[in-house]
C-alpha cells in the first residue's frame, strides 16, 4: 500500500492480505499553528524530525470560524466541521435547559450531577456524530479506543462517547480524571500519585537551550503583567505553572505509553485507536504569547518527548500510524507584535463587551436603564445570545440595533445574524479562500449557535489590556488561528510535502483508508488524502 511496494505486486494483492497498521496514535498539540511550526521545523531534532520524514502538510485548516479548542478536537477524528458536529465552540447558552445557569460548557452532560471537582460532569454527550475510535470499534468489537490529555474536552472529542480508556487532568485535583461511573485503570491511579507530587514539589530550576535564550525579552503587558523571559519553572502547589509547562505534555506521554502497555494497544485483534491531546503548548501561549523564551522552551521541550514515546514504541515492536495536528493556531500578545512589526495590533477596549452592548442598546432603544437584553458572554469573536423572554418583535429590535452598533464599531470587521448563516453552502473551495460568511456557516449548528456572531479586525486581541493571567489567545476566523500542520507517519512511507492546503477533517477519512475501514462520504467533510508520496494511492 506505500510507495516502497512495486506497483505489480501491490496489484496482486487481494484487500485481505494488505498489512494494516496495528494502532492509530492521532496527536493533537493544542494552538501549535503553522506558523509557529515553520519557525521551529529547522530546530527539531526528535518526534517532529521524524514526522517530518512522512507526509507533511504545513498548511492544515481548522476551517471554521470559532477556532476553539473544543471544536478544533472535535474536527480531527470525526471529519466533519462544527456545523455537523455539533460542537461550535468551548461553550454555548441554552436557555431551555431547566438550572439556573444556561451557559453549557461543550464538554459537560448538564443533565447529569456529581460530586465534582469539577463543577460539571465531563462527557461527549453533546458530540453529534462518531469519532474514528467509534467507527473502528463498531467495524471490530475487538478493537480499543484510548484518549487521553490535559484537557477534558480534547479527550472527549477525540475520543467520542463509546472509549476503553479517556483520562484527562484535571488542576484542581492535580490528577487525571475519566468518566463518571468509571474506576481509575490502575496504572493510572498510580501514575496520579506522582502527578499530584509533581505539582506539590513545584519547580525551581529548568535549563533553557542557548536557542531560546536569544529569544529572552521582556514584554511589559500592563503594571502587573510581564512576559518575554520566563523559564517555566513553578512554586510549590502551582497547578496554573504546571499546565503551562512541558512537564504536563511529559505527564500525559507517560499516561499514554503506560496505557498502551496496560492494555497491550497494538498487539490486539484489531487496529486499536490511540488519541493524545498535549495541552501545555496552548498554556504558554496564553499566558505568555507565542514569541518569547516560553514558547521556545516549550516547543524544544516537547520534540524531545516526541522523540521518546515513538522511540518507546517502537522499542515494543508496535506498527504505528502517527497523525499529528492542532486544534487552532494563534498568535502573539499585541504589545510584542507592535514592536515586531504589525503597528495596528491592538487589544479590545475595557469597556467593549456584551455587558456594554446591552447599556447602549437599551439605550437607544428607550428602555429602563438594566433591562436584560442579552445573555452574558465574556469574549467577542463569538456568538452573542438575545434572552428568549423577550418578546418576539423585541427580539428582532434588540438584534438590528445591535448588528447597527456593532457594524459602526472600529474594532469590528463583520457581523452576521446567524438566521441567515443558514442559507450559506458548507463551502467546498479551498478553505484560505473561504468567505467569513462561509467560515461562520462552519461553525453555525441551529439550536445551539447565538442570535448574533461579531468578528472582530484582524491582529484584534480580546483579552483587555488589564488582564491579570490571559496575555494572548486565539478564536478568531483569521488564517493565523485556523492554519495548523497536518503530518502523517509510519515506517513504510516515502516523504513527501504538499504545500497546497488540506483541512483537519481530512484526517478522518484519511487514517480510515489507512486500517481499511469504509465510511460513506455523505458522513463526512473532508477527503481521504493520499499518503503514498508515488504513484499507488492510499486511498483506494
Ligand atoms: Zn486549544
Amino acid at each position: 500500500m506505500f510507495a516502497l511496494a512495486a506497483p505489480a505486486q501491490a496489484e496482486d494483492h487481494k484487500e485481505a492480505d494488505k498489512v494494516r497498521p496495528q494502532l492509530v496514535v492521532a496527536i493533537s498539540i493544542d494552538q501549535l499553528s503553522s506558523d509557529l511550526f515553520s519557525e521551529y521545523r529547522n530546530q527539531f531534532s526528535g518526534g517532529f524530525k521524524r514526522l517530518l520524514t512522512g507526509a507533511v502538510f504545513p498548511s492544515g485548516y481548522q476551517a471554521h470560524a470559532a477556532t476553539e479548542t473544543c471544536p478544533g478536537h472535535s474536527t480531527i477524528l470525526t471529519g466533519a466541521h462544527p456545523a455537523r458536529s455539533g460542537i461550535i465552540a468551548n461553550g454555548w447558552v441554552d436557555q431551555r435547559i431547566s438550572r439556573e445557569q444556561k451557559a453549557v460548557y461543550c464538554a459537560e452532560d448538564v443533565n447529569a450531577r456529581h460530586a465534582g471537582p469539577p463543577a460539571y460532569v465531563p462527557s461527549a454527550v453533546h458530540l453529534e456524530v462518531p469519532t474514528l475510535g467509534e467507527r473502528m470499534k463498531s467495524a471490530n468489537p475487538y478493537s480499543r479506543n484510548v484518549s487521553v490529555s490535559g484537557k477534558d474536552r480534547a479527550a472527549l472529542t477525540m475520543g467520542g462517547k463509546n472509549t476503553d480508556q479517556v483520562y484527562f487532568f484535571e488542576r484542581e485535583v492535580k490528577q487525571f480524571l475519566t468518566v463518571s461511573g468509571r474506576d481509575l485503570h490502575p496504572f493510572m491511579a498510580s501514575l496520579n500519585s506522582k502527578v499530584e507530587k509533581q505539582v506539590d514539589d513545584g519547580l525551581a530550576n529548568r535549563a533553557v537551550p542557548v536557542f531560546c535564550e536569544a529569544k529572552g525579552r521582556e514584554i511589559k503587558v500592563n503594571e502587573r503583567k510581564s512576559v518575554g523571559e520566563h523559564d517555566l519553572t513553578r512554586s510549590p502547589g502551582d497547578s496554573y505553572g504546571y499546565r503551562a509547562s512541558p512537564d504536563l505534555d511529559a505527564v500525559t506521554l507517560e499516561a499514554a505509553t503506560g496505557l498502551v502497555d496496560a492494555m497491550q494497544l497494538g498487539k490486539g485483534a484489531a487496529t486499536d485507536m490511540l488519541a493524545i491531546g498535549l495541552s501545555s503548548t496552548d498554556y504558554v501561549g496564553h499566558m505568555y504569547g507565542t514569541q518569547g523564551q516560553e514558547m521556545c522552551i516549550q516547543l524544544l521541550a516537547l520534540d524531545n518527548m516526541l522523540g521518546s514515546f515513538f522511540d518507546g514504541l517502537d522499542q515494543r515492536g508496535i506498527d504505528y500510524l502517527v497523525a499529528l495536528t492542532a486544534d487552532h493556531g494563534g498568535h502573539d500578545l499585541p504589545e510584542r507584535l507592535r514592536e515586531q512589526g504589525v503597528p495596528e495590533a491592538k487589544r479590545i477596549g475595557d469597556d467593549f463587551n456584551v455587558a456594554g452592548l446591552e447599556k447602549s442598546v437599551g439605550r437607544a432603544l428607550g428602555l429602563e436603564d438594566g433591562t436584560p437584553l442579552f445573555y452574558p458572554s465574556r469574549f467577542f469573536n463569538s456568538d452573542i445570545y438575545i434572552m428568549d423572554s423577550l418578546d418576539a418583535g423585541m427580539k428582532q429590535r434588540v438584534k438590528s440595533e445591535a448588528i447597527r452598533q456593532l457594524s459602526d464599531s472600529q474594532q469590528v470587521e463583520a457581523v452576521f445574524d446567524t438566521s441567515t448563516l443558514g442559507n450559506v453552502a458548507i463551502s467546498t473551495a479551498a478553505p484560505e479562500n473561504w468567505t467569513l460568511a462561509e467560515r461562520a456557516r462552519a461553525s453555525y449548528y441551529p439550536g445551539r449557535s447565538g442570535d448574533i456572531l461579531v468578528m472582530l479586525k484582524k491582529a484584534t486581541t480580546p483579552i483587555p489590556a488589564s488582564t491579570k493571567t490571559y496575555v494572548g489567545t486565539h478564536g478568531s476566523p483569521w488564517d493565523y488561528d485556523r492554519r495548523v500542520p497536518m503530518l502523517f507517519w509510519h515506517k513504510d512511507m516515502a516523504h513527501f510535502e504538499q504545500a497546497l492546503t488540506v483541512m483537519t477533517v481530512d484526517i478522518a477519512p484519511t487514517l480510515a483508508a489507512m486500517i481499511g475501514l469504509n465510511i460513506a462520504a455523505n458522513e463526512l467533510d473532508g477527503r481521504c488524502l493520499d499518503l503514498d508520496a508515488g504513484a499507488g494511492d492510499s486511498c483506494n
